[in-house]
């Protein structure tokens, strides 16, 4: 079993006509799809009824040609890609999530991880709540449900329901009226909403998928706001804002988002190429070549060569077409199943010195499948940098690094794990590297709890991961 797991990435639309929903949402979510592989879904309103596909899969297995042709049209959407977190991968955890009410019907997709949903539940399953699903965003969902039934609006019900939340969130929400946003007070994770020439508004956890759907960027939502899109217009609900201080996950910037997205005003390939020049700083090494792990080390590997004045040169070529089916976890065919992913380029490495990029390592399995790789494609040195500090915390807010039992930083050294993984030399960027990174200082703005234990919320003692599944699933 793999325990770090990406997250998830939430996409919205609000039309003031009805138009072809279904396009728009297939290339938002689709250049969403780094953010989540596991299962994607979709939910259209057209003329007060809510159609939905939702299943486990790509984007592209998912929606497929007659997926899409039956969703049709509307006026709103929300979409979902998404990599579990709480919850295990099964059709009933797949997001949105829908519930069809004569009173109320409310659709909601979610990114980030609820702390205190294990808590939230119980108290609901007491007052009568009747839970699907085993995953956290079905609680919030039916906490808007129970506080439905005293306000005037969904957004009422919203804040009400923000009271009770603790953790991350960046939500879309909609009725058959309306479009809600959220993004929970510390802003954990990205939201941004921007507008297409045709007047469609659209909501997005990165800027790639307004970019996707030609859509102009307007802004980033601030952390705790609310804004709700409706036949009246844009309305920014900002009660919650300024009540936490803010604290995005930094590990954004290090690897989630897409290099071509820009987050809270900094773009992610620039925050990269930054990393890469501050390790060329501190760690210089002579070298023939630098060159990056596909994706997230490459731009912090042209960082480092551009600093180093160390010529960067493509390592690896990706495979992008390995069927998922074939995937197995055993320990054998995933060596195989990388061997399959990366190659080495063979001009590039035989005989070299090489300065290795990536963006983090977390249990080292991926670092020394590399090194073997590089190694047998004749390397004379693997001097390796890594964009990001040691992992030495659980994450609570939507990474599943879960255990420090599989974090190799916590129980060796540097030179420890230099040994353990095959390298020359290794270099992790230090938590002043992560301030030049993010521009910023003390990290002021940011989390950065896996790498230096201060959470920035309570974390209750019985969080548990998988702490629904474990009760329901085994
Ligand atoms: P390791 O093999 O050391 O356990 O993991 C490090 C590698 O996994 C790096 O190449 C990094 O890009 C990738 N990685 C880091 N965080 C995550 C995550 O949350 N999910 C997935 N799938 N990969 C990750
Ligand atoms: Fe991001 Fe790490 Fe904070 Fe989790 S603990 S939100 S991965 S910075
Ligand atoms: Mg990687």
């Amino acid at each position: 079993m793999r325990h770090i797991k990406e997250e998830c990435g939430v996409f919205g639309v609000f039309s003031p006509t009805s138009i072809s929903m279904s396009s728009l949402a297939y290339f938002g979510l689709s250049s969403l799809q780094h953010r989540g592989q596991e299962s994607c879904g979709v939910v259209i309103n057209e003329n007060d009824c809510f159609k939905s596909c939702k299943n486990t899969g790509l984007v592209n297995e998912v929606l497929t040609p007659q997926a899409l042709q039956d969703l049709g049209n509307g006026d709103i959407c929300i979409g979902h890609v998404r990599y579990c977190t709480t919850g295990g991968n099964h059709i009933q955890n797949a997001q949105p999530i829908l519930i069809n009410r004569i009173a109320h019907s409310l659709a909601l997709a979610h990114n980030g991880n609820i702390v205190n949903a294990y808590e939230l539940r119980k108290k609901l399953e007491l007052e009568g709540s009747i839970f699907h699903s085993t995953n956290d965003t079905e609680v919030i969902a039916h906490l808007i449900i129970k506080n439905q039934l005293s306000s005037s609006s969904l957004q009422d019900a919203l804040q009400k329901s923000a009271q009770s939340l603790n953790g991350a969130y960046s939500l879309v929400l909609m009725d058959h009226s309306q479009l809600i946003a959220m993004r929970d007070p510390h802003g954990f994770r990205p939201l941004c909403y921007g507008q297409t020439s045709r007047g469609e508004y659209i909501i997005a956890s990165e800027t790639s998928a307004l970019d996707a759907v030609e859509a102009n960027f307007i802004r980033d939502i601030l952390p705790g706001e609310i804004v709700v899109f409706d036949k009246q217009g844009v309305h920014s609900i900002q009660t919650f804002c300024n009540q936490k201080p803010k604290t995005t996950c930094s590990f954004e910037y290090i690897y989630f988002a897409r290099a071509d997205s820009s987050l809270d005003g900094q773009s992610i390939h620039l925050a990269r190429m930054r990393a890469g020049e501050f390790l060329a700083k501190t760690y210089p090494v002579e070298a023939d070549i630098v060159i990056g792990v596909p994706d997230s080390g490459i731009d912090a590997a042209i960082g480092y060569a551009r600093a180093s004045n160390i010529p960067y040169g493509v390592g690896f070529i990706k495979n992008r077409y390995i069927a998922r089916t074939f995937i197995s976890p055993t320990q054998e065919e995933r060596i195989e199943k990388l061997r399959l992913k990366l190659n080495p380029i063979l001009p590039n490495i035989k005989g070299k010195k090489i300065i290795l990029i990536d963006d983090s390592i977390v249990r080292g399995n991926t670092t020394k499948r590399l090194v073997k790789l590089l190694r047998g494609a004749g390397a004379k040195e693997i001097h390796m940098r890594v964009s990001s500090p040691p992992f030495l915390n659980p994450c609570f807010y939507g990474t599943d690094i879960d255990s420090k039992e599989y974090l190799i930083a916590c129980a060796h050294s540097v030179s420890q794990i230099e040994k353990l993984l095959g390298l020359d030399s290794l270099g992790y960027l230090t938590l002043e590297g992560m301030d030049y990174m993010l521009q910023t200082k003390g990290l002021q703005g940011y989390c950065s709890a896996c790498f230096t234990g201060n959470y920035p919320t309570p974390i209750p003692n019985n969080t548990k991961k998988n702490q629904f599944e474990n009760k329901e699933q085994k």
